[in-house]
Order: structure tokens, then C-alpha cells, then sequence
């Protein structure tokens, strides 16, 4: 919904490859690559210690640069269609295909992303204060998941549930097997998103950290006619989402999850808004800090208040909801200084 701040996976980068046992890995493709001769040109860009540390720490742009090597590569993991029309599993596609899905199991049990890359980003995770699904922003991408594990002192196996972080491949794994250990491949995401993106790709470039791309490829609107009838009757009222992404041959994001449904709920938010808007006038905020004067000494925390949410730079991967309550202050602001200047003329 938003753009990725970057910098912030360079700083947990070198912790992250540490926790990964390079030298094994290598071993594992080594012999894989043995075995399939078939896959060498794909196996080339991954053999060797320096070309897996390169992958696992590449940076949203090199990252570009890496898919680009292995579409190119010659051994894509789109599949072909069977020539029978059913999944014969017989003619020459369906065996191409079997060999593939094959391969790619083995190099994704080689790079061993389900329990050491998984581990190992949690691990690092948290220091990145990216905690909101990176889709809808809606919600956190926390979830409860069971754990097994030995109760204490015991061999008994104990069904455990631990809030821990979900991702999502932004390049799915399943078209490119080695970016699965990739961290800037790997972004927050809540379960009913990650259930409806799957393997699929999303049509927008998340990759792409510059704001110049960002700017307004998706704002949250109230409908401008609603916003009167509330501040006039306190009639409901609606919202808009306005999404100027292009997508080719593909379903745009707003209506794949139902966006404008999830925020339709939400607007008692952006109620509670406006009320603080019009309230939190200059010489109401000088008596709060008069009244509390060790209460309301911190500037950002005042503003956080007001606001109802971190600021702009920092608050959108923080906090759920914040692209929304962001875009709908900006269209606050605008309104009544507008009806501010109709006053004044
Ligand atoms: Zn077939
Ligand atoms: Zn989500």
C-alpha cells in the first residue's frame, strides 16, 4: 500500500546472512547440480559461496537484476501445457513439468527456507519496525502459530500458539525457488492477504523505494458530497479509494481484497478524526499543556495524538490504517482551509 523503506533492511543485512550455514548450502546445490545437468545454466548463478551471499543480501534493486538473470537463464518454472488437456502426466510437457517441480522442491529444501531462512528472519525481523501487512495495511502481520515443542522438563509434546511475524515472497517462490532466502524479497503480510495473493504476483512494483513512484498510486478519498452531509447531520459517510496502478491482464489490487469494503468498516476512525480536528484548536492545545504540563511535553506524542497515528514518513508500515488516516488528514486539511479562505473572502 505503501512504499518500502530500504534502508531499514540494510541495517539487519550481515546479521541476516550470519545466521545461515553457507558453506552447507553450497555443498547441497553442488550435488544437485551433479545429478540434474539439465538445470546448469540455473544452477551456475547459485554455486558457489559468493553468488548464495549475493542472493541472500541483495538489495531491492539488485534483486531486480537477479530475476531478470534467471528469467533469462533459460529454465523458467512457468509451466506447459499438457497436450492431452487433463495432467496426463504422460506426454512430453507433463514430463518436462515433473522434472521441474521436482528440481525446484530440491532447491528449495537445499536453500531450507521453511525452517532456517523463516528462523533466521524472525530473528532480525522485529529491529525493523515494519509490523503492518504490506498489502492492505489493515492489519498487523502478526499471527498466533502452534508450536510443538517439548513441554519443560518433560518429553510430552505441548500445543503451544506464538505471535510470530508472517511473510510473503514478493517474488513467489515458486516461479523463483532462489530468491525464497532473499530478505528484500520478503515482506509482511497478514494471513487473509497472504491466503488471497498465494503464488500470484501483485502487478505493482514493491521493489521500487523511490517516492516519486509511490506518489498517489493509491489515496484514500472521503466522497467530498458525504463529508458534507456528516459535518452538517453526522450522516455517515463513505469512502473512496483511488488506485492508478496499471495492471496488466490481472485484476487491480482495490478489487481483488475488496479494499474499499475493509475501510468502508473503519470509518468511525476518520469520525474520530475530524472531531479532533475541529477540537484540537491552538488555544485548546495551550490549556492541555498548561493543565498537563508534565504530561504533554513531547511534541511528536501530541501530534501522534491528534492524528491518531505516527506521522507520514515512518507511520504507514507501523501501525495499521495509517495510509488511510494519513491520505483523509490531507483531505481534511485541504477542506478546511478552503472553507477557511470562502469565510475569509
Ligand atoms: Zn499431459
Ligand atoms: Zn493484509
Amino acid at each position: 500500500m505503501g512504499p518500502l523503506d530500504f534502508s531499514k533492511f540494510k541495517t539487519v543485512k550481515y546479521k541476516y546472512i550470519s545466521f545461515f550455514k553457507i558453506q552447507k548450502i553450497v555443498k547441497k546445490i553442488q550435488a544437485l547440480e551433479k545429478l540434474n545437468p539439465k538445470f546448469q545454466n540455473f544452477t551456475d548463478l547459485i554455486n558457489t559461496e559468493k553468488k548464495l551471499k549475493k542472493i541472500i543480501g541483495a538489495d531491492n534493486v539488485k534483486l531486480k537484476e537477479f530475476k531478470q538473470k534467471f528469467d533469462s537463464c533459460g529454465i523458467s518454472f512457468d509451466f506447459e501445457d499438457c497436450t492431452a488437456g487433463n495432467g496426463c502426466g504422460n506426454c512430453i510437457p507433463c514430463r518436462n513439468n515433473a522434472e521441474k517441480i521436482s528440481f525446484r522442491e530440491k532447491i528449495l529444501k537445499a536453500l531450507d527456507y521453511e525452517n532456517n531462512g523463516k528462523a533466521s528472519l524472525r530473528k532480525v525481523y522485529s529491529r525493523l519496525g515494519l509490523k503492518t501487512c504490506y498489502v492492505c495495511n489493515a492489519q498487523y502481520a502478526l499471527n498466533a502459530v502452534p508450536e510443538n515443542r517439548p513441554a519443560k522438563g518433560t518429553v510430552a509434546v505441548q500445543d503451544r500458539y506464538k505471535a510470530k511475524f508472517q511473510f510473503d515472497h514478493y517474488l513467489p517462490k515458486a516461479k523463483y525457488p532462489a530468491l525464497s532466502i532473499s530478505l528484500f524479497n520478503l515482506f509482511p503480510i497478514c494471513s487473509p492477504c497472504n491466503s488471497i495473493k498465494g503464488e500470484r504476483d501483485l502487478g505493482i512494483d514493491f521493489l521500487s523505494s523511490d517516492p516519486n513512484d509511490w506518489d498517489d498510486k493509491f489515496t484514500f478519498k472521503i466522497l467530498e458530497k458525504s463529508l458534507t452531509a456528516f459535518l452538517l447531520n453526522q450522516k455517515a459517510m463513505k469512502i473512496d479509494f483511488i488506485d492508478k496502478t496499471t495492471y496488466i491482464g490481472m485484476e487491480s489490487l482495490a478489487k481483488r481484497f475488496d479494499i474499499k469494503g475493509i475501510y468502508n468498516n473503519q470509518i468511525d476512525l476518520i469520525e474520530e478524526l475530524i472531531i479532533r480536528k475541529l477540537k484540537y484548536s491552538d488555544t485548546y492545545k495551550g490549556k492541555l499543556t498548561q493543565s498537563f504540563p508534565n504530561l504533554f511535553h513531547k511534541t511528536s506524542i501530541d501530534e501522534r495524538i491528534e492524528l491518531g497515528t505516527y506521522s507520514q514518513n515512518e507511520g504507514i508500515h507501523k501501525r495499521p490504517m495509517s495510509k488511510f488516516i494519513h491520505d483523509i488528514d490531507q483531505q481534511l486539511t485541504d477542506h478546511f482551509q478552503k472553507e477557511l479562505l470562502k469565510i475569509g473572502n
